[in-house]
């Protein structure tokens, strides 16, 4: 694997051995709002939706998962380009409200909702995806108390196993979603509630870069889905099969071939029954629609070199992107796509690790990787950054200044 080495990121330039983003040196970009910096790029965002789009079957509705990147520019913006917007948190809803989502596009998923999440989900007219049967009673009883009927849908716990996704959240125990085998039942007290049925969630797994498993999953969850809609009160209004599809973090990760899911969801949609005809096929993805369009730039503070290992240590650190360090759901510490982004065209002549600031073991950017030369001065690039980076690391962690985030 040591010899396998990151491609180019697509979208971004190389201005004579600097980086560019949206046509701009990553020198300039840093002059302009200092370091540790956040780049997104909303036309590289854009381009990924229309590709994902282009693959995807035309009647296939595209949902954005806001956990990925919740900024709220990023919200609007991704808001716009897609169908629905998928939250997670009482927080995100008040994003997604604030950045001026409608809520009839917002449907809301996760276990462990407070009381006034609830409340406030309803009131803002909002769909909530049930988690369990005790939170079916409790949307109930809310509902009732604010005198309206609430959106839902059933998220439901394939028993099928889910393979490929390097994140499972379904196909086994879990505390998301009520299990396939016990969902009729609960579809059977539906009617008599104060709900508004609007169909299924199922949301299984994450982070997969293989077609076939993707395409597997699709076939069993709506096999599974036709099956369990003969319970339901009333024929339901969408199917939201879920995504997970990945992104190739890692040297030798190859991309997903989504043409290839999207003509195989397309045969598995046309052999829908003539009664699910006009159920909505809704898909979510959060990382494959942001991740590439960002980039996290931070500054080379101290070179040294200790037992013979040579250290570049910088301003960043875990604290903006621990998923660079490791510790966001891997298991064996790989290295994310990083580059000298001051020295695109030297050769990677020796192995380094790069660190960020905090005074902790833990804070390695990249671990012993063969990186062109660098020294203080010089800028380091995290690719990927536009996926559970900023949102998704321990900012107050040590202590040390917020990174910028800016959105081009
Ligand atoms: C996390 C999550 C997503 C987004 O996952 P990605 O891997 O970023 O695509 C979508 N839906 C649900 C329910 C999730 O929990």
């Amino acid at each position: 694997m040591s010899d396998k080495h990151h491609r180019f990121p697509e979208g971004y330039g190389n201005q004579h051995g600097v980086l560019t983003v949206s046509g701009r040196t990553v020198i300039e970009w840093i002059a302009e709002h200092g370091s540790p910096l956040f780049l997104y790029d909303t036309n590289l965002m854009r381009k990924q939706v229309t590709k994902t789009r282009a693959a995807l079957p035309a009647t296939v509705k595209l949902h954005y998962a806001m956990k990925a990147n919740p900024h709220p520019a990023i919200v609007a913006f991704m808001a716009g380009e897609t169908d629905g917007l998928d939250i997670a948190s009482g927080g995100e809803l008040a994003i997604a409200l604030a950045a001026g989502v409608s809520p009839g596009k917002i449907s809301f998923a996760g276990p462990g909702k407070t009381d006034v999440e609830l409340r406030d989900a309803i009131v803002a007219g909002i769909k909530l995806n049930l988690e369990s049967e005790l939170e079916a009673l409790r949307v109930a009883a809310m509902a009732a108390s604010l005198g309206t009927a609430a959106r839902v849908a059933v998220r439901v716990n394939p028993a099928f196993e889910i393979k490929g996704a390097s994140m499972r959240m379904g196909g086994s125990a879990q505390p998301f979603g009520i299990d396939e085998e016990r969902v009729p039942a609960l579809l059977a007290t539906l009617g008599e509630v104060p709900f508004v049925f609007e169909g299924f969630h199922v949301y299984a797994g994450s982070q997969s870069l293989n077609a076939d498993q993707i395409i597997e999953s699709q076939e069993k969850t709506l096999e599974m889905l036709v099956r369990l809609s003969a319970a339901a009160p009333c024929p339901p209004a969408v199917f939201n099969i879920g995504g997970g599809f990945g992104v190739p973090y890692f040297p030798g990760d190859m991309p997903l071939d989504i043409v290839k899911v999207g003509s195989a969801l397309a045969e598995q949609i046309a052999q829908l029954p003539e009664s699910l005809r006009h159920t909505e096929i809704v898909v979510e993805l959060g990382r494959y629609l942001v991740a590439e369009s960002g980039v996290y730039i931070c500054n080379v503070l101290d070179k040294k070199t200790s037992y013979g290992e040579t250290f570049l240590i910088t301003d960043g650190g875990l604290h903006h992107q621990l998923a660079a360090s490791g510790q966001f759901g891997q298991v064996l510490r790989r290295n994310y796509p990083i580059m000298i982004a001051t020295n695109l065209s030297g050769k990677p002549t020796h192995k380094v690790t790069v660190t960020g600031c905090l005074c902790t073991p833990l804070d390695r950017l990249a671990y012993n990787m063969p990186l062109p030369d660098a020294n203080p001065g010089d800028l380091v690039a995290v690719f990927l950054a536009g996926a559970y980076g900023a949102s998704a690391s321990p900012k107050d962690f040590l202590n040390h200044p917020y990174a910028t985030e800016i959105i081009i």
